[in-house]
């Protein structure tokens, strides 16, 4: 093997190597990128869990609410109020408590009993 072509295979070899770290910082700037955005997509999956579950559980309350309030007023509450108006009372908003003249039906209660 003479000496140049010796030199050549080292040169060749030397612009290898540089192409190979040139390559290597790429790909180094892409994972330091990758772990960058990866960190702000974990906390950001964090926030919105917990927002997730907050509203979950505002919304858990607010669903007991309604059915306890449905449950009390079609229970006892709303037996009351059509035994009320069989008796001749209005038990609409507009008229509550006071007495319908002479059996007429109100709308209003109508609605109200039907709404039900
Ligand atoms: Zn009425």
């Amino acid at each position: 093997m003479d000496k140049k072509a010796i030199f050549t295979q080292v040169s060749q070899l030397e612009e290898r190597l540089g192409e190979l770290h040139h390559e290597l910082r790429g790909l180094k700037e892409q994972l330091a990128y990758l772990i960058e955005e990866n960190h702000y997509l974990h906390i950001e999956n964090e926030n919105l869990r917990e927002r997730l579950e907050a509203q979950e559980e505002i919304q858990e309350v607010g669903d007991k609410k309604t059915v306890n309030v449905k449950k009390s007023f079609v229970g006892e509450g709303y037996d009351n109020l059509a035994r009320l108006y069989q008796e001749g009372f209005h038990i609409c908003n507009t008229h509550y408590g006071s007495i319908r003249s002479d059996g007429d039906d109100c709308l209003f209660c109508l609605s109200f009993l039907h709404q039900k």
